[in-house]
């Protein structure tokens, strides 16, 4: 075990509070954490889910804990409209178990954010402009001048500086639809009785679905995320400029975009979850392109990426968060066990290179499952729902996957 070190941390989000962790309980003995926005990040009160499997390994790795709040879900309920059906939540087309555990990513951000050792510097409002490798290590460059680490670890997202410095050139592909996201107080769902607090919705359509749950508020109430996935009118993303990895945020739709998703509403889904996803406020939408990639490895020289700098996955995977904090565990036991830094990056690459890629492949297999050649779902049917997830899911990696034994 190498106690000794200094470490910089790029990014201070999911991935980045997670990675210093990480390097704290590896046994590194000045950690930096260098974190563009200042003060708190910007909660956009929206879900992520965390399979039932993958929690346990992260809880009894260190990482989650039951103070974290979180809403359980059972099962999927798929449902598809059929104007002839009396039931305004649809034809159901199958029931499947999903054990998954729903957060809201402010308050799950927050819990992370706390067990962030004090020992640990933290410095908000400071964007890192650059990474270049030097004999031993690498100097993390800033506005306010630059500072020599044993380590950088990228941890700064999607559009990650400290990617581009290690792996020039390598960009995320925009994958041809869009994820329209929003959430609102529980209080304000129409008829309650309709949806079951364990139920996970997949409401379908041909070219897209909608994904509904529940989440905590943080404040022990909760309330209701959804997540529709569909291409929208021809041309109206390349007016948006999503050659280039960018989100629209809460407010920010156009009204084009906003009439889609009501088309949408109205027209293709169930009446029910239609009026689900209307009763959402145009300041509570929010829209994200997708985009797929990894990067060719996880580490290069003494930098190490971790989270959506090195790979994003498209969310159908359910395993974003989970990869971030994966990529935490698997640090702490590369530095626990190596006896160098190399050998601690090399053994860090060995796991999640592979991990990265894996979820890659899933996202791109269940985005054309499940948005760009969808089945017939109305003569899918129980059997013929569970035989098509079987082979568009393929490894069983939904919900990130299994972390190897230590
Ligand atoms: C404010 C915010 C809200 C989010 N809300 C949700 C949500 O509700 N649901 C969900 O599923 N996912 C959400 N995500 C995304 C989710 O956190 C990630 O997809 C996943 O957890 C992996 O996290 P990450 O830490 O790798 O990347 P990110 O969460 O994208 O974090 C990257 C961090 O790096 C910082 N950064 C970027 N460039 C630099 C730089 N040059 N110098 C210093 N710092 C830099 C950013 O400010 C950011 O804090 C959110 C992300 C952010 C930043």
């Amino acid at each position: 075990m190498m106690h000794s070190g200094r470490v910089a941390v790029v990014g201070g989000s999911v991935a980045g509070c997670a990675a210093a962790l990480a390097a704290h309980r590896g046994g590194a003995d000045e950690i930096t954490v260098y974190e563009r926005a200042a003060g708190r990040l910007a909660d956009r009160g929206v879900g992520l889910a965390v399979h039932n499997s993958r929690y346990a390994e992260l809880e009894s790795a260190g990482y989650l804990d039951a103070d974290m709040q979180w809403v359980q879900l059972v099962r999927r309920h798929w449902y598809v409209r059929d104007d002839a059906a009396a039931d305004p939540r649809g034809h159901t087309v199958a029931v499947t178990p999903f054990p998954f555990r729903t957060y809201n990513w402010g308050p799950l951000w927050g819990e992370l954010r706390r067990r962030v050792p004090e020992t640990v510097t933290f410095r908000t409002a400071t964007a890192v402009t650059g990474v270049r490798a030097c004999p031993g290590g690498a100097v993390v460059e800033t506005d306010d001048g630059t500072e020599r680490f044993d380590v950088v670890v990228g941890a700064d997202g999607y559009r990650s500086v400290v990617r581009e410095a290690a792996f020039p050139g390598v960009r995320a592909e925009y994958a041809g639809y869009l994820a329209w996201r929003g959430a609102y107080p529980e209080e304000r769902l129409p008829e309650p009785e309709l949806w079951g607090v364990e139920d996970c919705v997949y409401a379908v359509f041909d070219g897209g679905h909608v994904i509904l749950y529940r989440i905590p508020d943080g404040r022990g109430g909760r309330r209701v995320n959804w997540v529709l996935y569909t291409a929208p009118p021809r041309g109206l993303d390349a007016d948006l400029g999503f050659g280039h990895p960018r989100s629209l945020p809460p407010g920010g739709l156009t009204d084009a975009l906003r009439a889609h998703l009501s088309y949408v509403a109205d027209v293709l889904l169930p009446p029910y979850w239609g009026a689900v996803v209307r009763a959402t406020a145009p300041a509570e939408l929010f829209l994200q392109p997708m985009y797929d990639y990894t990067a060719p490895r996880s580490t290069e020289g003494r930098v190490l990426l971790a989270g959506d700098a090195a790979t994003v996955a498209r969310p159908h995977t359910g395993a974003g968060a989970v990869k971030a904090l994966q990529d935490a565990t698997v640090l702490e036991s590369a530095i626990i066990t190596a006896v160098t830094w190399p050998d601690a990056l090399e053994s860090y690459d060995a796991d999640r290179t592979v991990a990265g890629r894996t979820m890659v492949e899933l996202g791109r297999r269940l985005g054309r499952a499940f948005v760009q050649e969808t089945p017939d779902w109305r003569s899918l049917g129980q059997a013929g729902l569970e035989a098509w997830w079987q082979r568009a899911d393929g490894t069983g990696a939904f919900g990130g996957r299994e972390l190897r034994p230590r």
